[in-house]
């Protein structure tokens, strides 16, 4: 049976705190307060100028080694800046992406690949945020997916669907995962899917549409249709039908980073309900004097501080390159339901203004609720859980 990993040197080596680091996302955030992100929430509007002060601070290249241009930190690091984001009371999804999906191509990609396009990714010259795998009909079931990449000659024809592809319109390349060949005979259903790199600048108009759906938090998500979208096999990453190991491969960091952003807007909500819960007066008294009040407030402030250190863990296990899967899971489970927890007490805490869009509280409930959906549903990470860590028997 696989059980967590214990990581004994990695549990006690030092917590890098990167205060320099989360002074500057603070320092950054202060420019963009509550009433930037109202306006483009209610015209679902895409936060250009963020995404741009966040690609000019260099954060959004942290990953990235430094022969290409990034940081060359770790997990760790990222962490720190998406938590501070989200603690500040902004949203980090409209540029998360280009930390992380990179890394398929660093990982997987050739030289020469790495070479044409993570220097400028790192830059921002080019936006790599757009990652097609979930359609319509097959859902979670990612083996199932319909969309295909059939080659022909030097390039690869790709016809199909994908749905709730988040920041379509703003980024210039997409990774695709698109079936290439049917599984053999004694092969595994995951066989056969391939990872293509689309350049979506030359693509849309020319086999690529893109449209946008208007969605209960404001996420520029779209749907994308593939007719005849003609792609160079140049842009394949790694090996053909290979690719689901390698978007296997990205899911931790990403359950990692999502945590993290969990954690960020836990603590956005516990600071602004203990902060009202000290100043409003009913019947004559702070609510916060009534154990009503104070006691979903320590509860969320003891779930986002264990939810915390799971994902401290799991970040100090992927940045020393152990295994990590099942606490990078657990931090996701732990840390979106102690968000979404804090997310109901703090509109409690606030009663009917809790409501009031100027507030932001409803805002950021509605933003937090997403992370029991995506990027993956909590009951597949307990299906995760159950299975590769208990060793239960396999559910689908
Ligand atoms: C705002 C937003 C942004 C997104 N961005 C992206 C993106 O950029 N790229 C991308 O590829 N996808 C994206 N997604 C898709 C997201 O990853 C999926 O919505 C998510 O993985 C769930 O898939 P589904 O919606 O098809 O649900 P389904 O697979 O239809 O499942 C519906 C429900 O049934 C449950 N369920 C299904 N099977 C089982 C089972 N065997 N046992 C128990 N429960 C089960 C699921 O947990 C879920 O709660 C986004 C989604 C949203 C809402």
């Amino acid at each position: 049976m696989a059980r967590p990993t214990q990581g004994v040197r990695v549990d006690n080596a030092l917590i890098e705190d990167f205060e320099d680091i989360r002074a500057s996302v603070r320092a950054l955030c202060a420019g963009f307060p509550g009433e930037y992100w109202r306006e483009q929430d209610r015209s679902r509007a895409y936060p250009t100028a963020f995404v741009e002060a966040m690609t000019q601070s260099g954060f959004l290249g942290v990953l990235i080694p430094e022969a290409y241009g990034g940081s060359g930190l770790g997990i760790q690091a990222a962490s720190a800046i998406l938590e501070e984001i989200h603690k500040a009371g902004a949203n980090a999804a409209a540029c998360h992406a280009q930390m992380y999906m990179m890394g398929t191509l660093l990982r997987h990609g050739s030289a020469t690949q790495k070479q044409t396009y993570l220097p400028k990714i790192a830059s921002g010259e080019l936006r790599l945020q757009a990652f097609g795998v979930t359609e319509p009909t097959s859902g979670t079931d990612t083996a199932a997916l319909k969309t295909t990449a059939k080659r022909d000659g030097d390039t690869y024809i790709v016809n199909g669907q994908k749905v709730w592809t988040s920041r379509a319109e703003h980024s210039d390349l997409m990774l695709l995962l698109a079936r290439t060949a049917q599984p053999g005979p004694n092969g595994k259903r995951h066989d056969g899917l391939s990872v293509l790199l689309v350049d979506m600048r030359d693509a849309v108009g020319n086999g690529l549409t893109i449209r946008s759906i208007r969605a209960m938090i404001n996420h520029a998500t779209t749907e994308v249709f593939f007719d005849d979208l003609r792609v160079p096999a140049a842009n394949l990453i790694g090996e053909e039908g290979k690719g689901f190991r390698y978007i296997l491969d990205g899911m931790n960091a990403e359950r990692i980073l999502i945590a993290a952003e969990c954690i960020g807007d836990a603590r956005w909500f516990i600071e602004k309900a203990s902060r009202y819960a000290k100043d409003r007066n009913v019947f004559g008294r702070p609510i916060g004097q009534n154990q009503g009040i104070q006691f979903p407030i320590a509860r969320a402030f003891a779930e986002s501080e264990a939810g915390n250190l799971m994902m401290q863990k799991a970040a100090r296990l992927f940045d020393a390159g152990e295994p990590c899967g099942a606490e990078a899971n657990m931090a996701k489970l732990l840390c979106s339901e102690a968000s979404w927890h804090a997310a109901e007490m703090c509109l409690q805490t606030h009663g009917g203004f809790g409501f009031a869009e100027e507030y932001d509280i409803e805002r950021k409930f509605r933003e937090t609720r997403l992370y029991q959906v995506a990027p993956v549903s909590t009951n597949l990470i307990l299906s995760y859980i159950a299975e590769h860590v208990l060793g239960l028997p396999r559910a689908f």
